[in-house]
């Protein structure tokens, strides 16, 4: 098997999607979670124990795998086998009379997402980042932080869950929503839930709130800068992107003297318009050089966002970012393999991992 198969087939699922013939008879069998939204996160089977990887259904260019058992598919000329993870059975309970899937999605990893405030002040002048649509998240129908403290109690007790991270929608404040976050933490500890925390939080002066993250035993965090190039952050993001790319640096700095070593990450998210040039390049070296480490993902646009659909990278640039990117972490001490909660340690949307194991 050739140095990075495996990294180049999560890259190339990521991309392409998959098609599973006739799914829709299957789905009774198959009893998947959040099924109707057509994202989907699934495992490869590798020599190397199972790789997940968010991905989606394509009927027509996605990667071809036929049923063998109820929940194995397989893929004849690639010669690989992938699982997709049954409905786990926490997902019958109820809390007042909603749902836990309403009010909870948990992910691969033991990780569960969860969202402070799904309000995000940029929709209000249709300045939202073009793939976003935090305002029809499925939590969103739940605004109740109480149910989701519930919610996190029961999913701990029946062992669903080991690690949560929490994000916002950006707020008009000097804070940019991370007080919001500070105030979930604060009700999730005193409620007496010691599970790992990830935080993710746009850059923001007010660094203050960071410290005291730390002393709540928030061990993560993301700020995600997204897209590298400038052009292209004013283009899908109007409002995100004019916050100056010198603002993360700064708030990456803060962060680096209270957070440890390859717990600080910035998503970067890869699509048809972009391009692996120089500029790109001094900024993967500038953050890694920082300690931040650039989690590199295929920009899946969500549904009812106003791009609504997933704009398919070149798999070869990808490929060569993740090499170059994995290649500056090794050169400054940094290592995914070490995180320790949320979307990070989940790892499912980002090949990050496998490229940092193969290089
Ligand atoms: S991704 Fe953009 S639109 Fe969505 S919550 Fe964040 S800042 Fe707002």
């Amino acid at each position: 098997m050739s140095k990075f198969y495996y990294s180049k087939l999560k890259l190339l699922i990521q991309t392409n999607g998959i098609n599973i013939k006739n799914i829709e008879s299957l789905y009774s069998t198959l009893d998947i979670v959040h099924i109707d939204t057509n994202k989907i996160t699934i495992n490869i089977e590798s020599p190397y124990g199972q790789i997940a990887v968010y991905t989606f259904l394509d009927s027509t260019s996605g990667i071809p795998f036929e049923n063998i058992t109820r929940n194995i598919f397989f893929n004849k000329k690639l010669g690989i086998k992938i699982s997709i993870p049954l409905k786990p059975h926490i997902y019958d309970y109820e809390i007042g009379n909603k749902n836990l899937d309403e009010i909870i999605n948990i992910e691969t990893s033991y990780h569960l997402p969860l969202t402070a405030s799904n309000y995000c002040y940029y929709f209000k002048n249709n300045n939202e980042c073009k793939f976003c649509a935090i305002n029809t998240w499925r939590d969103s129908k739940s605004k109740s932080i109480n149910k989701k403290i519930e919610a996190i109690k029961l999913a701990t007790n029946e062992d669903s869950i080991k690690h949560i991270s929490i994000t916002t929608g950006t707020l008009n404040t000097a804070d940019r929503g991370l007080k919001i976050i500070l105030k979930f933490v604060e009700k999730i500890r005193k409620e007496g839930i010691h599970l790992l925390i990830a935080i993710e939080c746009e850059p923001t002066s007010k660094t203050e709130y960071l410290k005291r993250l730390k002393d709540m035993n928030v061990t993560t965090i993301s700020c995600n800068i997204e897209f590298l190039d400038d052009n292209i952050r004013k283009q899908l993001m109007p409002g995100k992107g004019s916050i100056l790319f010198e603002e993360y640096l700064f708030f990456f700095n803060e962060c680096v003297n209270i957070f440890d070593n390859s717990q600080i990450y910035t998503n970067v998210l890869w699509s048809k318009f972009d391009l692996f040039n120089e500029n790109v390049k001094n900024r993967i070296k500038l953050l890694t050089k920082l300690g931040v480490i650039p989690s590199i993902g295929v920009l899946y646009s969500e549904e009812h966002s106003q791009l609504g659909m997933v704009l398919k990278p070149n798999i070869d640039t990808m490929y060569d970012l993740h090499l170059f990117n994995a290649f500056e972490l090794k050169k400054n001490g940094l290592n995914p393999l070490k995180a320790i909660a949320g979307c990070p340690k989940n790892s499912s949307y980002s090949a990050i991992n496998e490229f940092y194991k193969e290089i």
